[in-house]
């Protein structure tokens, strides 16, 4: 059985004091829940955190990471200066680090590999475009995104794999992905994964929905069978919405 997750990707919101005041409520209004929760606040808020959520149900992930373990690269940051301060899991792929930072499948495969050598474990994003959905090609572009940054993984290194399929034309748009056209592709990523790997590992991986949910649609998109919970951007933001979907799941 697979377990539920909700994550929050907070992206450029939230400064210290904010990022304080939203994990204190987060901390009261999110019910018990078997799902586990994660949030993704910015860097510069990532160990004050870590520190204040040390040993409470929610975990703290990163939004990003460099792939190299130091050195000369302006303004990036490691995986190991993530576990220094008690981050273990980082979001590597999301459409907007792809879109604005030009970020593609050969240098996520070595993010990822970063990642690994770590001991992290991955949120690993990808989805397509509105237009490659229109022209009927979404089903070649996962497959694609998930063959060229993940497949060269050996089996056992899945377990620190969490996938995230969140089609581009359903993020911050308002527009979600229908119940079944989340579960449509959800079972052909696990039928990819089946087919690259096996059907033991293909069920294991949980795989996530993002894209405007919200606490109205939360419940009925987690309530597909290969749909194992949501990485939630704008929700994500607002406690109570928050809490809310996690309820949902
Ligand atoms: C996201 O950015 O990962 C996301 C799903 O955003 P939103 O929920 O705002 O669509």
């Amino acid at each position: 059985m697979r377990k539920k997750i909700v994550a929050g990707n907070w992206k450029m919101n939230k400064n210290s004091e904010e990022t304080a005041h939203l994990i204190a409520q987060l901390r009261t209004e999110i019910p018990q829940s078997d799902a586990e929760v994660i949030i993704a606040p910015t860097f510069v808020n990532l160990a004050e955190a870590a520190t204040q959520l040390k040993g409470s149900f929610i975990e703290v992930a990163a939004q990003n990471m460099h792939f190299a373990e130091n050195g000369a690269y302006t303004g990036e940051i490691s995986a190991d200066m993530l576990k220094s301060v008690g981050v273990r899991t980082v979001i590597l792929g999301h459409s907007e680090r792809r879109a604005y930072f030009g970020e593609d499948d050969a240098l996520l495969a070595k993010k990822v590999d970063a990642a690994l050598k770590a001991g992290m474990r991955i949120i690993f994003c990808f989805g397509e475009e509105l237009d490659e959905r229109k022209k009927g090609e979404h089903f070649k572009v996962v497959e694609r995104q998930l063959k060229n940054a993940l497949f060269h993984l050996d089996g056992p290194s899945w377990e620190h794999i969490v996938l995230a399929y969140e089609p581009v034309w359903a993020i911050g748009t308002g527009e979600t992905a229908s119940p079944e056209q989340a579960q449509e592709m959800h079972a052909f990523i696990r039928k990819t994964l089946s087919d690259g790997y096996n059907k033991q590992l293909a069920e294991e991986v949980p795989i996530l929905y993002g894209g405007s949910v919200k606490p109205g649609n939360a419940g009925e998109i987690f309530s597909k069978a290969d749909v194992d919970g949501g990485l939630i951007g704008g929700a994500s933001l607002v406690a109570a919405d928050f809490a809310a979907i996690v309820a949902a799941a």
